[in-house]
């Protein structure tokens, strides 16, 4: 009789849990996936941490002229208190200066205007230089006639400031190429406003240069990154007109600039008008952080999206594998209804023939006999192997080991067959080594997977009908050898046969009567052996089931797969 396997109703529940997983799981996991994929690289680099970082540059670098001017304001302020009165005589001004020229190394020119003169002190041995002896006479000449003419409205602009400082700044020439000057221009602390009287100074280009920035600058990095920790900064201050397009030469830079373009650049007013900050990070740019995140944001996205797809992977490996157990499950239960309606019929058909009294021969009344008595040793079987099955589901099956003549036992269990083997067309061969220890096992469990495996053979046997069992040493096992030349089993069902209720696809196979249950319980008997169970089978030629028991058992019970 030929059984449905897959009725359209497992076919659909199928179907719909395919849609379902597609429609709830797949889709949405696929659309997350490609949506950040393609956020990410419409990102190009992170935007906000961008602005964020150029925010925080931007700070820094007013922080920064800050400091500087402050410095530069606090150094002028020190040098003009130091100024002389103008009403002294020329040679104790000149006198003066040169003693604000020897306590600040830092100026290169010092000067005086009023009313009456305009003395102007350069330090002793910077004259040396060709330059600055000229810039010397230059200023000589042309800071007396711009005091005399617009002297006295830089000194009331000057009275109006809250610090009364001129800063003037420019380019000059040095030994070694342009250089960058700044000059303070300032009324004497102790005059009224009314008196014509500028003081001033110039910065040593080479202290500005060499000293004064590179310090500055360093001071602010090393401040903030002690405070802040994170990439370590660099900053340099420029001539602003090297701004315009081509990359800007330093005037001054911290130790970590090496080359590059600033990330966020200012211009400085005031003090040192002209100049321009700039500030980036060591080593790297912005663009090459956002860089790294976004790769980095890829890599992880990549990695959660290969777990999503594994996951998914899995998730329908264990729901098919649930929808196969299910499919198995119900295809049980019909095959044990076939498989307990065909004995009953066929016991109450002869019985109910008999009690007609119909039967007269004794030859056809002892066949008649036979057979009800096969179907319910047939019957009797199914229903211990269910019972077992369902012992062992419900963790209840045990084992009583007895150390046991397997020899006589597998022969005695062998004897209730033959007739039937032999009944059937059956070759049947038996090879029973006598001399084996005594082993120790249920004898009811073993006889119980003998009768199973010798059942198989006899099932899926066609047209060779041999049935081989052997019992024999080897080593420290006792081997039990059950083989048949009957259809063979595939190799995709070899590693599945031994799974609860699983059959072979086999058509052949679905003809004939079964419930999946055998096999699975010869495994789960030779395991609480400590033995084990193989097959080897070529389809269409035979199969042969070895079953090793170790000599001394290693008593386990073992759950059932
Ligand atoms: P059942 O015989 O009730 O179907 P079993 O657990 O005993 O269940 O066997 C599982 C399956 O293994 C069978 O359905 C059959 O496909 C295959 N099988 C078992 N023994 C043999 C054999 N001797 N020859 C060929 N196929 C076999």
């Amino acid at each position: 009789m030929k059984l449905k396997r897959r009725g359209f109703l497992g076919g659909f529940n199928r179907f719909r849990l395919m849609l379902t997983l597609g429609l709830a799981v797949v889709l949405p996991a696929a659309a997350l996936i490609y949506v950040n994929f393609r956020e990410l690289r419409a990102f190009k680099y992170n935007k906000v941490l961008e602005a964020t970082i150029h925010r925080d540059f931007q700070e820094m670098l007013a922080i920064t002229e800050k400091k500087i001017n402050k410095k530069a304001y606090a150094m002028t302020e020190d040098a003009r208190e130091l100024f002389p009165s103008s009403d002294t005589d020329a040679s104790d001004k000149e006198k003066k200066l040169d003693l604000i020229l020897a306590k600040s190394p830092w100026l290169t020119h010092v000067f005086l205007f009023d009313e009456k003169s305009f003395v102007l002190r350069t330090q002793p041995q910077q004259m040396g230089d060709k330059y600055i002896r000229e810039e010397h006479e230059r200023m000589a000449e042309s800071y007396h006639v711009w005091f005399s003419s617009e002297g006295k409205m830089m000194v009331e602009g000057m009275h109006k400031k809250p610090r009364p400082i001129n800063f003037y700044t420019g380019q000059t020439k040095r030994s070694d190429g342009d250089a960058y000057f700044t000059t303070a221009l300032f009324v004497l602390p102790q005059l009224s406003s009314d008196r014509v009287v500028v003081g001033g100074i110039t910065f040593d280009t080479c202290y500005l240069q060499q000293t004064f920035f590179p310090e500055m600058l360093e001071e602010s990095v090393t401040q903030r990154v002690t405070e802040q920790g994170g990439n370590p900064l660099a900053m340099m201050v420029y001539p602003t007109e090297m701004d315009m397009g081509h990359e800007a030469k330093p005037l001054a830079a911290t130790a970590g600039w090496s080359e590059g373009k600033p990330e966020v650049s200012r211009k400085l007013d005031d003090v040192f008008r002209g100049l321009t900050l700039g500030i980036k990070f060591q080593g790297t740019s912005v663009e090459a952080l956002g860089q790294t995140w976004v790769h980095r944001s890829f890599f992880i996205l990549g990695f959660l999206s290969l777990m999503i797809i594994g996951g998914l992977v899995l998730t329908k490996h264990i729901v098919s594998k649930e929808m196969a157990l299910a499919r198995l499950k119900s295809d049980f239960v019909s095959n044990v209804s076939h498989e307990l309606r065909t004995p009953l019929a066929l016991i109450r058909l002869y019985a109910e023939t008999l009690e007609l009294g119909r039967i007269t021969t004794q030859e056809k009344k002892q066949q008649y006999y036979r057979i009800i008595r096969k179907e319910s040793e047939r019957l009797t079987a199914l229903i211990n192997n269910i019972l077992d099955f369902s012992r062992i589901e419900a963790g209840r099956k045990e084992y009583e080991f007895r150390n046991t003549d397997i020899a006589e036992l597998v022969r005695n269990t062998l004897e209730s067959y033959r007739y039937q083997i032999e009944q059937q067309g059956f070759a049947f061969e038996e090879s029973i080594d006598s001399n084996l220890p005594a082993v120790p096992v249920d004898r009811e469990a073993i006889a119980r997977a003998l009768v199973n495996l010798v059942n198989n053979a006899l099932k899926y046997s066609s047209d060779d009908k041999f049935l081989g069992v052997k019992l024999y040493r080897e080593n420290s096992v006792v081997k039990l050898e059950v083989a048949d030349h009957g259809i063979g089993i595939a190799r995709r069902d070899l590693s599945k046969i031994f799974e609860k209720f699983y059959r072979a696809g086999d058509p052949l196979v679905h003809n004939t009567k079964g419930s999946g249950l055998g096999l699975s319980l010869v495994r789960h008997i030779t395991h609480a052996h400590g033995g084990e169970i193989a097959v080897e089978s070529t389809p269409g030629k035979g199969s042969k089931f070895t079953l090793s028991l170790p000599l001394t058992s290693a008593v386990q019970q073992p759950a059932m797969s």
